[in-house]
Formats: C-alpha cells, sequence, structure tokens
C-alpha cells in the first residue's frame, strides 16, 4: 500500500532527472501514482481525418490533402499563406514564422496531413500554425490509437513529455508493479460506478477513440465519477479526521461560574424562541468539555444568532476567559460590537473594538486591555488575528458568515487562538443554508446546529416580480413609503463581476432616482468607497437622515434597520436565490409590513421564472435553498464565493451532489472495517493532507 511500501518516486522513469522531477514537483507530482491521478483537462481527437469540407470554427483536428498553392505575401506582415484541399474541401494554413527551409517544402503539389484549431478566416476557414507532416508514401495512415490527452502542464514540460510519461506509468499500472493502488473495496463505491480505479485511470489517460467526448468534457463519465468519488471521499475524511484530532486537543472547559447568562436573559425584551435555546443548549453543553468545540451554526436572515453568539461569550466571560469576535467586514463587525456592547457593558463586561482602522494610540490602549485581561469581549474583523493581538486568557473565537472562510482558515484561527497547549472553542455562524448531505461532506469537521425558527411577529416579507419596464411604478412606491415616514433600499447589480462598474452603475442610479425624487434624502454606498464613507453612510440611515439608499451587494449581510421597509432589487434574474434571500433579509426587521420587488429585465428565461417564483411564494431560507438546489445544485450555495471550501481536482460538489449520500456512507464505513487505508487516500486526494492529522 502507498502508505506502507514508500512510493515509487517519479525518478523511477526513464528520462526523468533531477530538472525533470524538480518541474514535475511544481505540478504536484512526486510519485509514479501521483502522475497517474494527473489528468488530461481535456482530449483532442487525432484518431482520424476529417474532411475538410465538414470542418467548423473551434474544432480541433486532423485533415488530409494536398497544397494546391502556397506563396509568401508581403503586407504589412510576412507570411507564409498556402492551401490545402482534399476534395471535399479547401482550408488555408496561415504562417506567420518561417523558415527558409519550410518555405522550400511547402509547395504547391505537396501532400501534407495537420492539426490544428479551426477559425474563421478572411476567405474561409483556416489553421494558424497547424502541426503539420508529410504522410509517408504508402503506409497505412499513422493517426493515433486514442484520443489525445492535454494535461495541465507548468513552464518548460511538454505535452509530449507528459504523455510518454504517463505512458511509463500506465505499463507499470498493467505490469502490476503499482500494487493496492486500489484502495476502496469495491462494495463501498455508488451503484453504477463500481468501476476499478486501474480501468479508470487508462480510461482517462488514454481515451478510446470512439469514447463519448462530451460526457468527458462534462466530467460525468464513469470513469470521472468513479474518481470523484474517491476525492470526495478523501476530503470528507480529512475533515473527519480533523475532528477526531480536535476531540484529542485540550480546551479550557468553560462552565458557569457567575450568573451573567441568566443576567442577559432577565434582560433582554424578548425570550429566546425553542430554537435559540436548542442551540443555546447544544452551545453551553459543548463549551463545559474539556476540548475545543468546533460547531457550525446555521440559521436564516433575521433567526437571531447574534443573541445566541453573545449568551456564549459571556459564558467564557463567566469563566474567566475572553471571547473574540470576529466579521468579514468593518460594517459588520461595527454592527455586532453596537450589539454586544449594548447588551453586555450593563453586566459589567468590558467590549472592545479591533478593526483595520484603529491605529495608534486607541489601538496601543485597546491592545493592552486585552492582554490584561480587562477586556473580556474583543469584536472586530480578521485584524483580532494580527501578530500583535495577544490575550490574556482566549477561551472562545465566534466567527460570523462562515462561508467566507474556508477550512484552511479554520485551521490558522486555531492555531492562532492556541496558547499552552489549549485551543480556544470555535462558533461559526452563518446565514447561509446549507442543506444537510451537502453540509455533512463539507463541514465533516464541524457539529452542526440549526435556529429553524424565526422569533414571533414578524410578518413575512411580501415579493413580486416585475419587468424593469414598471420602473415608474416603482419610483412612485419608494415615493409612497418614504411618504410614510418608512425608509427604502434600491439594490443595483450589473452583469460582470467587476466592483467598479457595479459602484458606477449604482452611482448612476443614485443620481437618477434623486432627480426623479427631488423631496427625498438618498444616500449612496458601494464598494469603492472607503470604510469610514461607507459606515458614515449607513449610520445615517440607520439615524433616519436618509429615506433612500441605493446600493450594491455590499449591504448583503447584517446590515439592521428596522425602519426599513421596502426594497427594490435591479436584475434580480442575475442573483442566486440564497442570495436574493440574503438581501431581502434587510427588510421585514421591524413592525411594518414589508416589501421586496424584484425588477428582471425581459425577456426571462422559463427557468429563471421559476426561480424567482420560489422567492415570492417563501420566506424560508431553508426551503429556497432546497428548492433551487432541486432547480440547478448546490453551485450557488457552495459555488465561486465559497472558494476556500475544498479544493477538487475532479469533482464538482454542484455536479455530483447525487454522489454525497454514498459517500458519508463509504466514510462510516471505511472508519469502522478499514482505518488504515484512510491515511493513503487522504494523501492522495488532499493537498496538505498530512497535516489534517496532526493538528
Ligand atoms: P441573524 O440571525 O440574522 O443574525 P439577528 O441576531 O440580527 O439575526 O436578530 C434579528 C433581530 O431579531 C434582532 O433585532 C434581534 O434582537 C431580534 N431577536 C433575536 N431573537 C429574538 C427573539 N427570540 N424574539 C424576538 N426578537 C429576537
Ligand atoms: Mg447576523
Amino acid at each position: 500500500m502507498e502508505g506502507l511500501a514508500a512510493p515509487q518516486p517519479v525518478t523511477a522513469l526513464r528520462r526523468v532527472g533531477p530538472a525533470m522531477q524538480e518541474r514535475l514537483a511544481k505540478l504536484g507530482i512526486g510519485s509514479v501514482v501521483d502522475l497517474l491521478f494527473h489528468l488530461p483537462s481535456r482530449y483532442q481527437d487525432r484518431t482520424r481525418i476529417v474532411p475538410i469540407g465538414s470542418l467548423r470554427p473551434g474544432d480541433h483536428a486532423v485533415v488530409e490533402g494536398e497544397l494546391s498553392a502556397a506563396e509568401v505575401k508581403v503586407g504589412r506582415r510576412r507570411m507564409l499563406l498556402a492551401q490545402l484541399v482534399d476534395g471535399t474541401g479547401t482550408i488555408v494554413l496561415r504562417f506567420f514564422y518561417f523558415t527558409a527551409a519550410q518555405q522550400a517544402s511547402l509547395t504547391r503539389g505537396t501532400r501534407l496531413r495537420c492539426f490544428g484549431e479551426v477559425r474563421p478566416g478572411a476567405t474561409g476557414l483556416e489553421m494558424v500554425h497547424p502541426e503539420y507532416r508529410r504522410p509517408n508514401g504508402d503506409q497505412p495512415p499513422a493517426v493515433e490509437e486514442h484520443l489525445t490527452p492535454i494535461y495541465p502542464t507548468t513552464e518548460g514540460l511538454q505535452q509530449t513529455t507528459l504523455r510518454q510519461l504517463t505512458d511509463q506509468a500506465l505499463d507499470l499500472l498493467t505490469q502490476g508493479e503499482l500494487p493496492l493502488l486500489e484502495l476502496l473495496p469495491a462494495e463501498l463505491l455508488p451503484a453504477g460506478g463500481e468501476l476499478p480505479l486501474a480501468e479508470a485511470l487508462h480510461f482517462l489517460h488514454r481515451p478510446p477513440p470512439d469514447a463519448p467526448l462530451a460526457l468527458l468534457a462534462d466530467g460525468r463519465h464513469p470513469a470521472q465519477q468513479r474518481l470523484a468519488f474517491e476525492e470526495l471521499l478523501a476530503h470528507h475524511l480529512s475533515l473527519r479526521q480533523l475532528r477526531l484530532a480536535s476531540n484529542r486537543q485540550r480546551a479550557p472547559a468553560l462552565r458557569p461560574r457567575r450568573a451573567l447568562v441568566e443576567a442577559l436573559l432577565a434582560a433582554l425584551p424578548f425570550s429566546l424562541t425553542a430554537a435559540q435555546q436548542r442551540v443555546w443548549g447544544e452551545i453551553a453543553d459543548d463549551l463545559a468539555q474539556f476540548h475545543p468545540m468546533m460547531r457550525l451554526v446555521q440559521g436564516d436572515v433575521g433567526s437571531g444568532k447574534t443573541v445566541v453568539a453573545a449568551l456564549a461569550a459571556l459564558r467564557a466571560v463567566e469563566a474567566e476567559h475572553q471571547a473574540a469576535v470576529m466579521a468579514p467586514t468593518e460594517l459588520l463587525a461595527e454592527q455586532h460590537f453596537r450589539n454586544f456592547s449594548h447588551w453586555l457593558t450593563p453586566l459589567g463586561i468590558e467590549v472592545a473594538w479591533l478593526a483595520g482602522k484603529l491605529k495608534g494610540k486607541a489601538r496601543k490602549a485597546a491592545l493592552e486591555r486585552i492582554l490584561s485581561g480587562e477586556v473580556g469581549v474583543v469584536v472586530g474583523t480578521h485584524a483580532l488575528f494580527q501578530d500583535d493581538v495577544a490575550f490574556q486568557a482566549l477561551g472562545l473565537v465566534i466567527v460570523d458568515e462562515q462561508h467566507r472562510f474556508g477550512v484552511h482558515q479554520r485551521l490558522a484561527l486555531r492555531e492562532k487562538g492556541a496558547r499552552a497547549g489549549r485551543q480556544p472553542h470555535q462558533l461559526i455562524m452563518t446565514a447561509t443554508p446549507i442543506p444537510r448531505t451537502l453540509a455533512m461532506t463539507a463541514y465533516a469537521d464541524l457539529d452542526l446546529s440549526t435556529i429553524d425558527e424565526l422569533p414571533p411577529g414578524r410578518t413575512p416579507v411580501e415579493t413580486a416580480v416585475l419587468p424593469d419596464s414598471r420602473r415608474d411604478e416603482v419610483v412612485a412606491r419608494v415615493a409612497g413609503a418614504c411618504a410614510e415616514g418608512r425608509q427604502a433600499y434600491w439594490v443595483c447589480t450589473v452583469i460582470e463581476e467587476s466592483e467598479l462598474l457595479e459602484a458606477q452603475a449604482a452611482a448612476d442610479t443614485a443620481a437618477l432616482l434623486q432627480q426623479m425624487l427631488p423631496q427625498l434624502r438618498v444616500g449612496l454606498v458601494h464598494g469603492r468607497l472607503k470604510a469610514d464613507e461607507k459606515e458614515q453612510v449607513m449610520a445615517a440611515f440607520k439615524g433616519g437622515e436618509l429615506d433612500l439608499l441605493v446600493a450594491t451587494t455590499v449591504i448583503e449581510v447584517g446590515v439592521d434597520v428596522p425602519n426599513a421597509t421596502l426594497m427594490i432589487i435591479e436584475n434580480a434574474e442575475r442573483l442566486g436565490l440564497a442570495q436574493l434571500h440574503q438581501l431581502r433579509g434587510r427588510v421585514g426587521r421591524g413592525a411594518g409590513k414589508s416589501h421586496c420587488l424584484l425588477l428582471y429585465h425581459p425577456p426571462l428565461s422559463a427557468m429563471s421564472r421559476s426561480r424567482l417564483a420560489i422567492l415570492r411564494e417563501s420566506n424560508d431560507g431553508f426551503e429556497i435553498a432546497r428548492r433551487d438546489l432541486e432547480l440547478r445544485g448546490p453551485g450557488e450555495l457552495l459555488g465561486t464565493r465559497q472558494t476556500g471550501l475544498m479544493q477538487l481536482k475532479i469533482a464538482d460538489l454542484r455536479r455530483d451532489q447525487a454522489l454525497l449520500p454514498a459517500v458519508n456512507r463509504a466514510a462510516g464505513i471505511l472508519v469502522r472495517q478499514a482505518p488504515e487505508r484512510i491515511p493513503a487516500l487522504v494523501r492522495r486526494w488532499v493537498a496538505g493532507g498530512d497535516r489534517y492529522g496532526t493538528v
């Protein structure tokens, strides 16, 4: 097994010396087995000769024919142009760089076989700098036996070299020289996917000419699914190991010493919902243990996660430890600071603020009070984890909006907070609802609590979907709401993911709306503003000095202005449902009836129409996530915005979600029945996987 016998280093292969070894190392390839798991990113079909007449722009194809003309043109740029004909059509071969010898060989009447990308040219289709050679006389046409793999590569490493090396590795595989490559018993594989690993690897490195290219390009071929399954399993297991490791670590047991938690509960103007009580109970149990809590609390927008976090912080303080609360933006951190101060200061607890913009004396003073232990709770951004921040006794780290942090940040955070062999407890809060199977795979290092109930007395936000051609009506709605003393948000989005364009669009919209509604006080926030400018505008809006806030999606999380009862979202069809739901959660926070108008730019596709209808029909983030998942998979939940989540090579959490139940099942079985295989599996698939077992 890889884990037992030392894996064969790549230098065991012919033509791999120190220089080549170094280049391969850049691709993460150290052993012969690694090479086998370095899979092609795409394929070319050089297995057959394509009639020129059937070529389409964008094809990569082999063609063969005779040159009907060849000439060097001297215009703005000197080039060699040749025309290849095969009886079905003509294609132009264009060379900007060529030697005299090439020029001499490419003459009228020469027979050539070329491979290249077909592009539209001025006078029909052409290939620029095709690979070409003269087919040798009467021998049968030597096309390739397999689809040609194109590997991800690095400087100085040619495709042909990678092919030669993988050829050698595949030979060793066939000869049984790479024993126990197979780590998974067949009965663990999902039904229909029981392809032996060696077969899957062979297929993917050297697909036969009739391999279904479209299926391969999609990653849905059974050979790819076999590997995707193994990869997801390896990641899942690495996260489970992380959890097991954390059970072996020590943490301060935070148990009630004073009645601070009771005091806050008594002082709150409301009582906890049953869901908040349950989740707080789960957290309190964890905190009382001698090993670190690793718990993720999910709760829809407005479900009251903050107060639960405050209770946890209080528990730390009453057990003579400190708590740190970290938010991803200054805006959010500032809001938490206000809430925590409001709740905790009356109980005699000092709450400190630490964000990037805190400088000089104020920062120094805060740092001193954190170190001396006078400060009980620190709220801030990433600035909390800078080197010069030292705690007297950090017992708990609370991270809000976890979806912006991946497993590596979670680890870093823990290492940072560790002191004298003890780790702080970790509480992670997210408003992004993640369906259970997905959460079990992607967050297997965390325990999961769900606040699945909203505080009573909320009136659900009423949502309407309108074409942007009805903008005048919408503007009139804004005027009406503001005339009643209410406030409104107008959210601008653009097609490209560009902060600059988005800011520009928001500025234009703000100017336009101010023109149309001169009686209103219009504010503007976007990501290009400095943090303090942003906060000034937000504070003015919160203080009622602005009626209408035009914003980009920067207002997405956590902003709490109960008097705002109307939200307009432009180009709603371009945003994910989870994001729209989060945005919408900015209204409906007070007693007043709230409305959300989703504007779209016609025509609206059937898919977009059904998706927006989901938002109109439901105010429940989990229900919305579930239905969106049915429609289009978890990409939006776990997609680009969650890049830190898992570094997957082959699997795709969106595409391969159907594999997840089998992954979870297989993980359980492996842990019980073949734990000795786990390290090799993790090492094979997870970058830096060795680390996971030891932290
Ligand atoms: P989120 O889960 O989105 O972070 P918050 O913690 O900001 O939600 O809570 C939203 C609002 O609901 C806040 O104003 C908070 O004070 C209030 N709230 C929290 N819990 C309750 C409750 N049990 N009953 C009534 N209001 C509550
Ligand atoms: Mg919140």
